[in-house]
């Protein structure tokens, strides 16, 4: 099953693959893109995949961080919460 490409990080421009000597080259397509990023594969899948990987920005990586910390604030006060008679529970899901 083909993978779509998804628009380029950068510019926003639909990506494009196409083949090249011995392996596919999955590219942004916009000559007035600020970065032209592209990336490689064996094939044609290959590439998009690759393509479609999008590293965590450095602002997700401070916002999980931060939402970590408030996570962990959480269960530590929520003993003391609940002594007062407060409520509070967290979804299994967002225990640390
Ligand atoms: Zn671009």
């Amino acid at each position: 099953m083909s993978e779509d490409l998804k628009p380029c990080p950068f510019c926003k421009a639909d990506g494009e693959a196409k083949p090249n000597i011995g392996y596919w080259n999955a590219m942004c397509p916009n000559n007035d893109c600020p970065v032209k990023p592209d990336a490689h594969g064996e094939t044609r899948e290959l590439a998009i995949k690759a393509w479609n990987t999008r590293a965590i920005q450095p602002d997700t990586s401070k916002t999980i961080k931060k939402l970590v910390d408030a996570l962990k604030a959480y269960q530590e006060l929520a003993p003391f919460l609940r002594s007062k008679g407060i409520h509070c529970s967290l979804p299994e899901e967002f225990k640390l």
